[in-house]
């Protein structure tokens, strides 16, 4: 067991959650892990990670639960080299490039994804990508980000991925009067979300788009909204490039979902009439949806280790809309402003834990006995051995879950895993 880490407390328990950050040894997937999604999302993309055969077998591994008939991504795998092998490593990389471009025209955006192996930390990918997007110009554009688990968690390498899309984005002069909507969502919420902000008069462009020649064009002052809470570093990117943020919560559940629309027509001077005649079909379909989940989870104890950063919108949501009782909530990171709304929408004294010490949060685990535990799979069959009810949060990753008509399926999630325990103790 690792020695106790000193747990720093950043708030009182009767002013809002009580955070705070603890330190030491952390289970969470790297960042390679988002090229699942991703790879599904943009459709022209190509994910090449540089790294390891172990980088490989967690991609694999990752993806295995879905069935490709042409997957988008692929590991080049770089051995132990000496310094001297880099100019090798190099000319190798390029080859590999040069056959699969060759071997897939369909591709029109490549991104080399960085590792952690210290041969691949040498290599510069920045300089590889723009000598291949040179060689390649104009069918291909070649981008590179990192994935590695020293850098990243595993939503990280989304906001990672985006945020290396951000400088290459057109610039507009018009685009300050449409919204920018920015985080991977599944096609069929991006549709809904579209439809209901057209009814609202607002223009909506979503980042990433479908298509790598139809990414966004962005303008000084545009408005943009997150529906991701892990995207500090495309936000970043943005504001440089002049966009603004609409600070809002996340749009997970009814209330989630009303309040991220509600602070987008608020910036853009929406009829609050129009406002409520667009969303009352909505709002009425998920209350419906939710009712009967309600019963399942009120009084329900949940616990959420550190992993994917949806902690915090989760636990609103479990917690306002379905009556649950949150023992402890873990992030591996909280970005106070982009969360700022939804830490005021949680009950006061929340917990609220960044970081992770993993047998610290394990004991209080354990000690607690929760009814569900919301964690990665490596924690999940060891807490399922003892006895716990688990739900793997990568799954909330790719189940659409955003918006008015998945709230149900949300709740849905959450309460499977109780379900089945109590069918297993039948
Ligand atoms: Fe590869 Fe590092 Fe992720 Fe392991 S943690 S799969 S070595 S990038």
């Amino acid at each position: 067991m690792n020695a106790h880490a000193p747990l720093q407390t950043h708030a009182a328990a009767d002013c809002g959650p009580e955070i705070r950050v603890e330190r030491g040894q952390r289970a969470v997937f790297c960042g390679l892990t988002g090229i699942v999604w991703l790879h599904r999302k943009i459709q022209d993309a190509f994910f090449l990670v540089v790294g390891s055969r172990t980088c490989a077998h967690l991609i694999q591994s990752a993806a295995g639960v879905m069935i490709f008939a042409e997957p988008r991504f692929a590991t080049a795998i770089i051995d132990e080299r000496d310094l001297a092998g880099l100019a090798d490593m190099n000319e190798e990389l390029d080859r590999v490039v040069t056959r699969l471009i060759e071997r897939r025209p369909d591709i029109k955006l490549l991104f080399l994804v960085g590792s952690c192996p210290s041969e691949v930390i040498k290599l510069d990918l920045s300089r590889a990508a723009l000598r291949l997007s040179q060689r390649l110009a104009p069918d291909v554009r070649v981008l590179n980000y990192s994935g590695s688990g020293i850098e990243t968690t595993f939503t990280e390498g989304e906001d990672a991925c985006l945020a290396a899309l951000v400088p290459g984005l057109p610039e507009s002069r018009t685009a300050s009067g449409d919204l920018l909507v920015v985080g991977a969502l599944a096609d069929v919420v991006e549709d809904q979300f579209t439809r209901l902000f057209a009814e609202l008069g607002i223009r909506a462009h979503f980042l990433p788009a479908r298509r790598s020649g139809d990414m966004p064009a962005i303008g000084r002052g545009m408005p943009y909204l997150l529906a991701q809470p892990f995207l500090t570093g495309t936000a970043r990117a943005l504001d440089e490039r002049g966009a603004r943020r609409i600070p809002a919560p996340f749009p997970l559940g009814a209330e989630g979902t009303t309040g991220w629309l509600q602070a987008a027509v608020d910036v853009f001077g929406v009829d609050p009439t129009q406002f409520e005649t667009v969303t009352a079909p909505g709002r009425a379909r998920a209350d419906r949806a939710l009712a009967r989940y309600r019963e399942r989870l009120a009084g329900k104890r949940i616990f959420f280790f550190p992993d994917s950063q949806l902690e915090v919108p989760l636990a609103r949501f479990l917690s306002r809309e379905l009556g649950a009782d949150l023992i402890e909530v873990g992030t591996p990171y909280l970005h106070r402003a982009h969360l700022a709304a939804e830490l005021e929408l949680l009950p006061k004294g929340t917990r609220i834990v960044e970081g992770q010490s993993l047998d610290d949060g394990l004991d209080r685990c354990r000690d607690a006995r929760p009814d569900l535990t919301v964690c990665g799979l490596g924690l999940a069959n060891p807490l399922e051995a003892e006895g716990l009810s688990t739900k793997w949060s990568i799954e909330l990753l790719f189940t659409p879950i955003q918006g008015y008509d998945q709230a149900g399926d949300l709740a849905e999630l959450f309460a499977r895993p109780l379900h089945r325990r109590t069918r297993l103790e039948v």
